[in-house]
């Protein structure tokens, strides 16, 4: 049987992920250390035979007994209040874990895949974002901490294909949403699914004129699937690209959960794309992949999953308290 080890794993992603490689026949070793996790998203995997979980921080040194075949490195803060929260985490996890992820592959010899993000494109001046558009970034913005370790963690990642020759992936993600996302994460699914669960208004950040194109975790989990059986070792998009401005799709969620309340405006945060619209074109091409889920049908199941979560997730405090996970 085929090991993989897969970083993230109590997170949204991760999670699924765990699932697939279940599914479709593999062991899957999970690791997480919970900061934005929750070992809810396995627990119907406690009792699997094929599945152990490591709870560690994988900027720390890494030890897996026996050998491994595929790693898939998803570890990271993914939401932009997350990593403004706590932001050294987040550069760590993408520099320092992925510098222990990929010794760890290349002392197995196994193949790697890692999670990367449309975040490396920035404040897009290329509309819709191919891969060989190099990126529009604030390197000292609040964001940067999210988008610098993301592409310092591509150029590490290229290195070590470069020169010790390991079997290297690389996906970019662009916004994927599904159940298992965390209700308090502040990603603009949950956000207002949440609000209108609560019965309050949706906020919308800036005008709502900014855009975004959202991807069901389905299709983004069989996207990173063929991936990495591919022999392609540069970066590919993964995503939808049916794009809406964040306003309409405030309409749209009143309109499928049926909530009574209207939109309020906010600031927008600071560096907040203005436009993100994934080119799938490589990944046609190259792994015969595409979304296959309508947003209506992948955004009425999310919000079936978040009707199933106790009042208490509901009002939590509004994010996750990490004080109990900062070291330094
Ligand atoms: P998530 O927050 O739900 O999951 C991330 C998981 O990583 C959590 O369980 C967290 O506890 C874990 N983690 C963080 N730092 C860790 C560390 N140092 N050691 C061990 N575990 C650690 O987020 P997600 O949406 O599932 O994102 C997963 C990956 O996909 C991330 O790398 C993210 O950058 C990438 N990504 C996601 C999206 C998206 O739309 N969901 C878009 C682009 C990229
Ligand atoms: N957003 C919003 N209201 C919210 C949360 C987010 O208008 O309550 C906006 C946010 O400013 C951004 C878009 O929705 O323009 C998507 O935000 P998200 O945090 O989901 O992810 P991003 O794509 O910015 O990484």
């Amino acid at each position: 049987m085929k090991r993989v080890l897969i970083t993230g794993a109590a997170g949204f992603l991760g999670s699924h992920l765990c699932d697939k490689f279940i599914s479709e026949g593999f062991h899957v070793i999970g690791m997480d250390n919970f900061i934005t996790g929750d070992i809810r998203n396995l627990e119907h995997l406690k009792e699997n035979a094929n599945f152990k979980f490591i709870e560690h921080d994988v900027t720390e040194f890494i030890n897996i007994e026996g050998g491994l075949d595929y790693i898939l490195h998803f570890a990271s803060p993914a939401s932009p209040i997350d990593y403004l929260k706590i932001p050294i985490q987040t550069l760590k996890v993408g520099s320092l874990g992925t510098h222990n992820l990929l010794g760890l592959a290349k002392a197995k010899n196994a193949r790697i895949l890692i999670a990367s993000t449309s975040e490396v494109y920035g404040d897009p001046l290329v509309h819709p974002q191919t891969e060989d558009y190099y990126g529009n970034v604030n390197t000292i913005g609040p964001r940067g901490v999210y988008d610098e370790a993301k592409r310092f963690q591509e150029s590490i990642t290229m290195a070590y294909h470069r020169f010790h020759g390991l079997e290297t992936r690389i996906v970019r993600i662009f916004n994927t949403y599904g159940p298992r996302m965390r209700l308090n994460d502040g990603r603009v699914i949950p956000a207002f699914m949440g609000q209108a669960l609560r019965g309050e208004d949706l906020t919308i950040f800036g005008d709502g004129s900014q855009t975004r194109s959202f991807c069901y975790v389905d299709d983004q989990v069989e996207g990173i699937y063929k991936l990495l059986f591919s022999d392609y070792a540069y970066p590919v998009n993964i995503g939808n690209p049916y794009e809406i401005s964040i306003g309409d799709f405030a309409e749209e969620i009143i309109r499928l959960t049926g909530t009574t309340q209207k939109v309020v405006y906010h600031d927008l945060p600071k560096d907040d794309p203005l436009q993100r619209q994934p080119d799938i074109s490589l990944a046609k091409k190259i792994l015969n992949w595409e979304p296959k889920i309508h947003r209506e049908e992948g955004l009425k199941k999310t919000f079936a999953y978040f009707k199933t979560l106790s009042s208490e997730d509901l009002y939590k405090s509004e994010h996750k308290d990490f004080k109990h996970h900062i070291k330094n």
